[in-house]
This record gives structure tokens, C-alpha cells and sequence, in this order.
């Protein structure tokens, strides 16, 4: 029997280990978390994955959340108009294809954990060291880590090629929220631009309540650019006093949706979060001091910042692609070319996509972005198309970063709302 090592019951970890304990391989996953702590813990993301990444999760009867409430059907665009304050200058909407889900982390990894001893899993529990890596590594036949943003990450070298920026650009501030007024319409992520300020998003996810009862609640996450007016609550220390911050810069910054979060109160203690997020592409194999190689995995070599919402969707695709690729292997090495190879196909065919999309994100939105969105005002096929790249960001190439491509994207979809108006 092949034996596997994961450092890190994330998204990514616990996903591929669980699949790989289902397909009869001794699996020894290290946490350094228990059930019990993540579920006491603070809050880590917004986590909503959009419908091919629960896919991923489903084909490993995962999905433990899936009809329990809070699924999100559609997605709410606004920009707030840069010189009339409370206006907006953009505002469309569009359902998705197919409902994303967010499941509080806390409440997921806590259940996979014990899901994945039950199921005969072997868990460690400890804060992995480099000793721990080449213990590790020493007696299994591949070592994967999947330790998220951890300091372990570093022993990847980061790919300047693939890698922008060398600072977080955005200062995020987030709580949980139960109790909000529904809105009109379908369930969804408001999405809301405030020009040189940064992005509010107020997504729907599923947590549970003090009897572990499932909670609809919903995330509401400040993207503020470093220094600008969003940037006003890193010093705050007590999760009400950030709730009440935030709820108030709703209403100066995006009154459209102040009314309906009026009454709404933090979920839990814990459910705050302040923090950000230097995005970075790593090399996907590290050597250690005892001569091993060790791959990454998830966030430890594929991190962006949260402004899409894509981390957890692709830490869930790339554990299902190395799940893939580790079948194929069958009983020859997982070695260097192997592992190299495993990740570039995946940044090649997925990643890229999420990479560039999400640092495009970060600069200011070139002219030919926003004719895209002012178009997709009155165009619903445009609408439709941006929200569902929130599935596959493929589907924003080549336009999102071709001022040409866009514009005859956007005048191809013109013409057919105008032909279909002409049939009428
Ligand atoms: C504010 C915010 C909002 C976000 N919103 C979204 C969103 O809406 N949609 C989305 O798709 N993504 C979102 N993300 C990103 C998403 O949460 C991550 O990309 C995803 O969880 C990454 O999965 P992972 O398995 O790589 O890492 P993680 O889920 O972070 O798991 C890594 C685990 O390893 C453990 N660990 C670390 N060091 C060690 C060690 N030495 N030994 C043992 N264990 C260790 C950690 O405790 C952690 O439990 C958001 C992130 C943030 C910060």
C-alpha cells in the first residue's frame, strides 16, 4: 500500500486526503488544529465555492452541506459613482448557471477531520516543523504540503514570473453577520466597487448555531486599498466595534444595502477577521535539508488575494487534479519531474486564470473593464458572462486583458439584443 503524508487539514489537505484514503492509500494527514479547535476558532474566509469546485467535493461524497440552506444563486454588480457619494454609476445582476456554496470553514474541517479518522485516516496532531517534514517525507512515499499561508510556505521559492506584487493590496476587514433582511431577488454575492476606495462584498454562506444547528448567515468583507478611505479599522481589536464600523461604512460607502443589514448581529465572537494577503505563485517543489523533496499544494503555492473569492475553488480543484495524477502514477516514484509536471498542467490549464484575473483585480480597472460592466447594464448576456467566470475565469480571457477583444466581445453581444429587439 502507497503511503501519503499532507501537512495542513485545509481545503486542499483534507480534500485530497480524503480522496486518497477512498482509493485504499495509507494516508497520514498533520494538523495542527483539532476538530474541537477549529470549531471554537476564528473565522478564516469568506470561503464561497462556485459550482465546479463543489463538483470536486461532491465526487468524494463531501458535500455533507449541500440542501442545508444558504446556497447562492445569483451575483449583484455596483460601482459606486466616484463623484456623487451614495450614487451608483454601474449596477447589473445575472443568475448563475448553477448555485455556489460557502460552508464556514470552521464547521467543514472540523467535520472532514473526523470524518477522515473514522474512515480509518491516520491524523497527527501537531504543528509540523522542518523535523517533522523529513520525518515525514523519510517514510512515506510522497510528501505533500498544504499548510495555507503558514510560515512553512517558504520553503517554496516564489516564481517572480508569476508573481506581481511584493505587499498586500488590499487591507481586508470581515465579519460574519445573522439576521439581515432577505433581499429582493435571488439569493447572492453583492459585489460593490468603490472607486479608488476598494470592494465591500456581502456573500451568503452556512454556518451553525450554539446547538450546531446549520445558520444561514452572511460575510461581510471590506477589500480596502492600503491607505485609502476603506483603510480605517486595522487597529480595531473587539469583533462588535469592527461589526459596528463596518455596518456604518456600509451605509456611507454602499447605502443600497444598508437597510436590509440594519438589524443584523455578529454570528459568533469569533466570527471576525482582519488581515492581508501578499499574492504569490511558488515553485511547487522544495528540497529539504535531508535530501527530500516535498510538493505544494493549495495556498502554499497558489495564493491570491480573496478579491474573487477563488482560493478555496481552486485549493478544491488542484487536490482533485494531484488526486488524478497520483492514480495514473500507480506504483512508479513521485519524483521531481513528476511533481513539477503535476502542478505546471494544473497552473496551465486552471491557475493562470485565477492568477492573472485576481491581480488584475487589484489595479485600478482599466476603461475597456468598465465598458464591459457599463454594458453589461443593458446587455443580460454580458452580465451572465461575468458571473459565471466566477466558475470559470477562463471565460474573461483574452477580453479581461485586451482592450480590442473586449470591445468586439461586447459589440458581438450588443448586436444580438439588438437583432432580438428588431424580431419583436
Ligand atoms: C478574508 C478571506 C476571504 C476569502 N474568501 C474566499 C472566498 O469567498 N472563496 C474562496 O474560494 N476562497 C476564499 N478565500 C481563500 C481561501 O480561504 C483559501 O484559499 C483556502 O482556504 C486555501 O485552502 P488551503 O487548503 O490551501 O489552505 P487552508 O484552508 O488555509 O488550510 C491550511 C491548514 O494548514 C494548517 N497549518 C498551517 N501550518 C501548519 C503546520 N505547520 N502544521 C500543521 N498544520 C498547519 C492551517 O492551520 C490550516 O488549517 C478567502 C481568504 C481570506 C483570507
Amino acid at each position: 500500500m502507497r503511503k501519503i503524508a499532507i501537512v495542513g487539514a485545509g481545503q486542499a489537505g483534507l480534500q485530497l486526503a480524503h480522496g486518497l484514503l477512498q482509493h485504499g492509500y495509507a494516508v497520514t494527514l498533520v494538523s495542527d488544529r483539532s476538530a474541537e479547535e477549529y470549531e471554537n476558532g476564528r473565522v478564516m474566509s469568506t470561503q464561497c465555492i462556485f459550482h465546479d469546485g463543489l463538483e470536486t467535493e461532491r465526487k468524494l461524497s463531501l458535500n455533507y452541506w449541500d440542501g442545508k440552506g444558504a446556497s447562492v444563486e445569483a451575483f449583484y454588480v455596483n460601482v459606486a459613482h466616484p463623484g456623487i457619494p451614495g450614487e451608483r454609476m454601474i449596477q447589473f445582476s445575472a443568475l448563475l448557471e448553477a448555485p455556489a456554496h460557502a460552508v464556514d470553514q470552521r464547521m467543514k474541517f472540523a467535520e472532514w477531520l473526523r470524518a477522515f479518522t473514522k474512515a480509518g485516516g491516520t491524523v497527527l496532531q501537531q504543528s509540523a516543523t522542518l523535523d517533522t517534514l523529513e520525518e515525514l517525507a523519510d517514510t512515506h512515499d510522497l510528501t505533500l504540503l498544504s499548510a495555507g499561508k503558514g510560515k512553512l510556505a517558504h520553503l517554496f521559492q516564489k516564481n517572480p514570473e508569476r508573481t506581481p506584487y511584493d505587499a498586500p493590496q488590499r487591507q481586508c476587514s470581515l465579519v460574519y453577520i445573522k439576521g439581515a433582511a432577505k433581499r429582493d431577488g435571488q439569493p447572492g454575492v453583492s459585489a460593490n466597487l468603490v472607486p479608488g476606495a476598494g470592494e465591500i462584498f456581502i456573500i451568503p454562506g452556512l454556518t451553525r448555531d450554539a446547538n450546531g444547528e446549520p445558520l444561514p448567515y452572511e460575510s461581510v468583507l471590506f477589500e480596502a486599498v492600503p491607505g485609502g478611505p476603506l483603510d480605517r479599522f486595522r487597529n480595531v481589536k473587539d469583533p462588535e466595534e469592527l461589526k459596528q464600523n463596518l455596518m456604518d461604512a456600509v451605509r456611507e460607502f454602499i447605502p443600497w444595502e444598508a437597510d436590509r443589514l440594519k438589524d443584523a448581529k455578529l454570528v459568533d465572537p469569533q466570527a471576525w477577521l482582519q488581515g492581508g494577503v501578499t499574492p504569490e505563485v511558488r515553485h511547487p517543489v522544495a528540497t529539504l535539508a535531508n535530501g527530500r523533496e516535498i510538493m505544494g499544494l493549495g495556498d502554499t503555492v497558489i495564493l491570491n488575494d480573496p478579491i474573487t473569492g477563488q482560493g478555496s475553488g481552486t485549493a478544491a480543484k488542484a487536490a482533485d487534479h494531484y488526486l488524478t495524477r497520483i492514480l495514473e502514477r500507480g506504483e512508479q516514484p513521485f519524483d521531481r519531474a513528476w511533481m513539477e509536471q503535476t502542478f505546471e498542467d494544473f497552473y496551465q490549464d486552471y491557475a493562470q486564470f485565477t492568477c492573472m484575473w485576481t491581480n488584475a483585480m487589484l489595479a485600478p480597472p482599466p476603461e475597456h473593464v468598465l465598458n464591459f460592466l457599463g454594458a453589461a447594464q443593458s446587455v443580460p448576456s454580458l452580465a451572465a458572462l461575468f458571473a459565471n467566470s466566477f466558475n470559470r475565469p477562463k471565460n474573461l480571457f483574452p477580453w479581461l486583458g485586451d482592450p480590442n477583444a473586449a470591445k468586439e466581445l461586447i459589440a458581438q453581444h450588443t448586436a444580438k439584443v439588438a437583432a432580438t429587439a428588431q424580431k419583436l
